[in-house]
């Protein structure tokens, strides 16, 4: 199942992807309240898809919790920012939830970076709160899946020693189109395009930590709430982002999350 959150005529709602009634088409059926708490109760209300804006498909209610250096590939290339070696555990860093946008929002490049990266992710949505969770219960907290995009100021992630600001900025975490509650994840396909052009090209099968181990993982550390965000980290192939550039990021079962790119000075 595909949810999404929408505004139409000014009004935010959530809803459920579904093959229009007329068979041409894709539809949205109107949900009475937020799923992540209130179930899948239906208005009745069907609305097309291109008569709605969709928004990014959940605000995490506290945080982003990202992944770093989950696929091989990605940590070679950036061996020279981040040291090579792939980590025992998981390396851990937080976006704040104020970094996030949705489908077609721009990205603003920061007037203070000059060098602004696209990272494709797969990104988990908690859907119940989890604190010391087993890997092997993990993903009975999982609500769903999304696309995101680790954008990262990597001048100034550099720079900085530490992560925190250059991968915090505003609209530095596009999220959606949708959450697929369903995915079949074994080995999806992620694809980063710029203007049409691949970029990034990986899998769900090449992830050194699973889905059940970063889950786990994050709530040793963090109590996990309903509406969180885990990126899973990006495999190879970041690269800069200019303004005036259309970034996409498309996994397999899930869709895709396309945005622009723009200079601050112009936003
Ligand atoms: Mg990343």
């Amino acid at each position: 199942m595909k949810v999404a959150r929408f505004q139409h005529e000014g009004e935010i709602s959530f809803g459920i992807l579904d093959r229009a009634e007329s068979g041409d088409g894709v539809e949205l059926v109107e949900l009475l309240a937020d799923p992540l708490v209130a179930g899948y109760d239906t208005t009745g209300r069907r609305l097309k898809l291109e008569d709605v804006r969709l928004l990014a498909p959940v605000i995490p209610r506290s945080k982003v919790v990202c992944i770093g250096k989950n696929y091989a590939d990605h940590i070679a290339e950036m061996a020279d920012v981040t040291g090579g070696g792939t980590p025992a555990e998981p390396v851990i860093f937080l976006k704040p939830n104020t970094s996030v946008i949705g489908p077609g929002d721009p990205i603003i490049r920061p007037e203070v970076s000059d060098r602004v990266e696209h990272e494709g992710e797969l990104a988990i949505v908690i859907g119940a709160m989890a604190k010391n969770v087993s890997e092997d219960d993990a993903l009975a907290y999982v609500f769903g899946y999304t696309c995101a995009n680790d954008v990262t100021a990597r001048d100034i992630q550099i720079a900085d020693g530490q992560w925190t600001r250059g991968k915090g900025f505003d609209t530095f975490c596009p999220l959606g189109p949708v959450i697929e509650t369903d995915p079949e994840l074994a080995d999806a396909r992620i694809v980063t395009r710029v203007n049409g052009e691949v970029r990034q090209e990986g899998s769900t099968a090449q992830l050194i930590h699973s889905l059940a181990k970063i889950v786990s993982f994050a709530s040793q550390a963090f109590t996990l709430l309903p509406g969180d965000v885990i990126l899973t980290g990006t495999p190879a192939g970041v690269g800069r982002l200019v303004s005036g550039d259309t970034v996409e990021v498309e996994i397999e079962g899930i869709g895709i999350l396309r945005n622009p790119v723009r200079d601050a000075v112009d936003a």
